[in-house]
């Protein structure tokens, strides 16, 4: 089993739930007392959300360019950044190292490609939203993506920072991303996409009318596959 490279979070909320699903399914996989390899660097995410709220892409590439080299120093075989918004910067980590980078947009495209959906609602901070970095690189694979109004875009992306990042999961909450969600598959939407790696605490496949795709739980399958390949 090859040893994982994590770049967590980055809110700790998300970077627990991609560990215990790596575990729990390194276990299913492998059985008896197996767990997943995992080097994991959990970063300070009132330091990353600073950057995010100034718009300082390039510090941010700066701090995880370096710690993308470190997590390689240290012995990672294979690197995974566990946000969706980080991956703003995602060319900058893959060019800063030689190991493979799995890239969560690439992972979440290739598990819609086989289900024939074409258009795409996507929920995510206001950044995945409504920067083009998200959607460009779904439509280098096909896919068309549809985004919540910009009433809607508020909602989602407050609840990520005031309530997921912090552990806190209201029921309020859930049924105002379902009013969300019902609207994108109004407009065209044949999947919903959970663009951020907190949303799948608040929100699963009953929650809505079409297929959802976790981008947290895409993300550790397609890292444990790559891991355990050979
Ligand atoms: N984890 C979130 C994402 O997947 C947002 C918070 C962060 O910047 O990490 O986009």
């Amino acid at each position: 089993m090859k040893m994982i490279g994590v770049l967590g979070g980055m809110s700790w909320e998300s970077s627990l739930e991609w560990y215990r699903l790596a575990n729990e399914r390194v276990r299913d996989r492998l059985g008896g007392h197996h767990s997943a390899r995992i080097l994991l660097d959990s970063l300070d995410f009132a330091e990353i959300e600073a950057m995010q709220v100034r718009g300082d892409w390039d510090a941010a590439a700066q701090l995880l360019t370096g710690r993308a080299r470190a997590l390689e120093d240290a012995g990672a075989e294979l690197l995974v950044l566990c946000t969706n918004t980080m991956h703003l910067v995602a060319e900058q980590i893959q060019d800063a190292v030689s190991i493979p980078f799995l890239h969560i947009v690439d992972v979440t495209a290739e598990a819609i490609r086989p289900t024939g959906v074409r258009t795409v609602g996507l929920l995510g901070t206001a950044f995945t939203m409504e920067r083009p970095f998200y959607a460009d690189r779904l439509g280098a694979h096909g896919i068309r993506t549809i985004v919540p109004d910009a009433a809607g875009r508020r909602v989602v992306h407050d609840v990520i920072y005031d309530e997921l990042v912090h552990g806190v999961v209201r029921e309020e909450s859930r049924q105002r991303y379902q009013c969300v969600m019902e609207d994108l598959v109004d407009r065209g939407a044949e999947g919903i996409i959970l663009g951020c790696t907190e949303i799948e605490l608040l929100i699963g496949s009953d929650d809505a009318a079409v297929p959802v795709y976790p981008t947290t739980s895409l993300h550790v399958d397609a890292a444990l596959t790559a891991a355990l390949a050979g």
